[in-house]
């Protein structure tokens, strides 16, 4: 196994999607899905606004029905009257055909068709409906994902190698054929799009199971055998820090190697949660492999028995706050502020060295210590702070940091 230097990719099709390149050199793309019914215009309009705004570079929903699909016009007018040209791709599931052939203007609206090749239909049926979500593709000029699912696989082919298996001299393990039937199902539907007349450049596989292992075994079979663009998620990855630490693992061992050329994690939110966080999460994913930069990064301490106070706490917490909150200022005024590197350290111990790694740091007096904190800019240190307002000092020299970075 070979792992790829910081930023390397596998080499694959470029697929253009409305304003964003997926694959072909490109930065590995961020990109989320709406949790609202599609068939509410307004309420589905403002989730892509709101996901979009957080950094979401392609939104897909799900587009079930009629009401659905007939609504899918509407939903793309809202979103670009308010400026946003983040692309809107639709999930199609058994009766895609059916609603792309009824609904010319959904079909056109949309930016990208997702097609589950599990859920296209049974026996002749399932060509037929297959090519009939192929044909509107190249009718509309649109590219497609053939997005295989662990939870949804094709069970004709799923059998068909199981029986093949079974009379082979020498059987694999039942999982690895499983792998293998997800892998075959991506790439068989790949080349009958292709037999359809869509080009490579028009076709993104996914192949998304829920385990990691599992995930990274199907995604290293599918980088090897193929050079379509690859949307890479776990599915169903769980709530709160499982479905992110799941989610950061798996997609950590294959963007090293350098698969994967768009990302989504598959967070369930919680009741009343923020849809959002599955776009930061990925931001930040990719942001810690030195992949990609969206926000100023705070690296704080985590803490110990040489801290007793929550100063040093409320201060990362304050500044990362601050930061983000002034983020669209900084988009407009100052490019490139996205690699800000911030510390705010617990004490002595290893405030300093850390401090002095990032672009800024401050080393907070530890249980004993004298109260000061010695502040760090550029590896150097230029002055100590004192006093009531350490927070709001602190932030001054932040910004005046970036003023004089990054304006123009
Ligand atoms: S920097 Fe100091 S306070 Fe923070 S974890 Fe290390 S020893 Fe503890």
């Amino acid at each position: 196994m070979t792992y790829s230097a910081r930023g390397m990719r596998r080499a694959c099709e470029g697929v253009v999607i409305g304003n964003v390149q997926v694959g072909g050199g490109a930065p590995v793309v961020v990109q989320s899905m709406t949790n609202t019914d599609t068939a509410d215009v307004e309420g589905t309009a403002r989730q892509i606004a709101e996901l979009a705004r957080a950094g979401s570079e392609l939104v897909r929903i799900t587009v079930d029905r009629g009401e659905a699909a007939k609504a899918v016009p509407h939903i793309r007018d809202r979103v670009r009257a308010i400026g946003l040209v983040t692309p809107i791709a639709g999930d199609f599931h058994y009766n895609g055909h059916t609603l792309l052939e009824e609904n010319p203007a959904c079909a056109d609206a949309l930016d990208k068709y997702r097609i589950n090749p599990g859920n296209v239909g049974f026996g002749g049926k399932k060509d037929r409906n297959f090519g009939v979500m192929i044909e509107t593709a190249l009718k509309y000029e649109k590219p497609v994902r053939i997005g295989v699912n662990w939870g949804s696989l094709d069970q004709a082919l799923l059998t068909q190698l199981m029986e093949e298996n079974a009379k082979a001299a020498e059987p694999r393990d039942a999982r690895e054929v499983m792998h293998e039937a997800v892998i075959q199902s991506g790439l068989l539907s790949a080349e009958r799009a292709k037999v359809l007349g869509l080009g490579a450049d028009r076709i993104v596989i996914s192949a998304k199971c829920s385990e990691v292992q599992d995930l990274i075994a199907v995604y290293r079979g599918l980088a090897a055998r193929c050079t379509y663009a690859l949307h890479l998620g776990l599915t169903e990855a769980g709530m709160g820090s499982k479905g992110i630490v799941a989610s950061a693992t798996a997609l950590g061992v294959l963007l090293q190697e350098g698969i994967g050329d768009t990302i989504r994690i598959s967070l369930t939110p919680e009741p009343g949660g923020d849809r959002t966080r599955e776009v930061i999460v990925a931001q930040e994913i990719l942001q810690t492999m030195g992949l990609r930069s969206f926000a100023p990064m705070v690296i704080a301490c985590p803490g110990c028995g040489r801290t007793t106070s929550t100063t040093f706490q409320e201060l990362a917490q304050d500044i990362q706050t601050y930061v983000r909150a002034r983020m669209p200022d900084w988009r407009e005024t100052y490019p490139g502020f996205e690699t800000l590197q911030l510390a705010v350290m617990g004490c002595i111990v290893n405030g300093p060295g850390e401090s002095k790694h990032a672009d800024i740091g401050i080393s907070l007096p530890g249980t004993g210590e004298l109260p000061s904190a010695p502040v760090y800019i550029d590896g150097k240190k230029v002055k100590t702070l004192r006093g009531e307002n350490i927070g709001a000092q602190f932030k001054d020299i932040v910004e005046t940091y970036v003023r004089d970075r990054w304006g123009a």
